[in-house]
């Protein structure tokens, strides 16, 4: 039976995605011939790369405004250096709302001095800050729209007229922003995109440029914008799974249809978690709280045991927190239905009832 699977990353991912990727696997498209052994310079591959560019451009509403996507490796991880080691001339912004936030500031270090504008550490991230002021001399500002472990999210974004730089791992085409408001949007793939293995890399090409250092051809945004994310052997399983998801969101009606059942997902889960005496939420304050992540602990840890039994006999797949955090977390990406939030929240009641 298919699990509901309320795995942090790598997650869930449409049913239809992991059935056209199995035919892919043996016979791409009747050629007799795996897409795993085909050329990366292959038409058929070609065509998979542009697509998956284009259609990432599209979904964020940035055709024809001086936007390009990339499909790198390393990933997001590897986007915290690339990202300084592209922009960071003297010094940048950071707000730090997080692990990954403070993991992104550790490598901006390397390369130039960080500001950090606002930080909710003594807090155990569990707010987003929102009043801090972004120096105008900065070369760009960096934020994580969604603190994947703690569980908060990142609601408006701060005006400012340098770059903004922005890790969207966890909640990336998964709501509507002003995405033209960004320089840099960078996500791993295995969050609300696709498989691990690929991060995508949405780039306005004018914030190039700027730094005088020279940069090592892997890690230049411009190498791999020159040779259209083919400057090497690109992970073309990865790179094909995302665009078969990034197909089946146009289908569902793009970022805007999505971004509607994400919010009655959390609003069904958030609900239960404030109204069910047995459950409180228990990092992120409810201003914050993320419709992706939601994290969430027992008001009674004596009935710790009974409860994971129970969910797991439901058929509920990841739902322990982080290992820094504890409790719970139920991630509802994109690909998450509606009706596995109700199959958790069935459990959180009989929970309640035979606590
Ligand atoms: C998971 C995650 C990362 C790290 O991604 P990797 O692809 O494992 O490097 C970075 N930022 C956020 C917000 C994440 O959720």
């Amino acid at each position: 039976m298919k699990k509901h699977n309320f795995s942090p990353g790598p997650c869930i991912l449409p049913q239809q995605v992991f059935e056209k990727t199995s035919k892919a696997v043996l016979d791409y498209n009747g050629i007799g011939l795996s897409v795993m052994e085909i050329s990366h310079r292959s038409k058929e591959f070609i065509e998979i790369m542009e697509n998956a560019r284009t259609l990432a451009l599209e979904h964020l509403g940035l055709e024809n405004k001086g936007y390009k996507a990339l499909f790198l490796q390393g990933g997001a991880s590897m986007q915290f250096l690339m990202a300084s080691y592209n922009l960071l001339e003297k010094k940048a912004a950071y707000l730090n709302t997080g692990t990954w936030s403070s993991k992104a500031v550790k490598e901006a270090k390397l390369f130039g001095e960080v500001i950090e504008v606002a930080s909710s550490k003594d807090a155990n991230f569990n707010y987003i800050p929102k009043d801090y002021t972004i120096p105008p001399d900065v070369d760009y500002f960096h934020c994580t729209s969604n603190n994947t472990i703690f569980g908060t999210q990142l609601k408006t974004l701060p005006q400012t007229d340098v770059p903004v730089v922005c890790d969207m791992s966890s909640d990336i085409f998964s709501r509507n922003l002003d995405f033209s408001k960004f320089g840099l949007i960078y996500a791993g793939a295995q969050k609300n995109m696709g498989p691990s293995g690929t991060t995508l890399v949405v780039i306005k090409e004018d914030i190039l440029g700027k730094v005088s250092r020279s940069i090592p051809s892997m890690l230049d945004y411009k190498v791999h914008l020159d040779k259209d994310s083919m400057f090497n052997t690109p992970p073309v399983l990865a790179v094909y799974v995302s665009m078969l998801t990034l197909e089946w969101l146009k289908e569902k009606g793009g970022i805007s249809a999505m971004e509607k059942i994400n919010e009655a997902k959390a609003g069904l889960l958030y609900t239960e978690i404030d109204r069910n005496p047995l459950f409180k939420g228990f990092v992120a304050q409810k201003g914050d709280r993320s419709p992706m992540n939601a994290t969430f602990n027992l008001t009674d840890e004596s009935v710790k045991e009974k409860f994971d039994t129970m969910w797991k006999e439901a058929g509920i797949n990841g739902l322990n927190g982080h290992r820094s955090v504890g409790g719970y977390r139920a991630s509802m990406y994109n690909a998450l239905p509606l009706e596995s939030v109700q199959v958790l929240v069935d459990v959180m009641q009989e929970a309640e009832r035979t606590a």
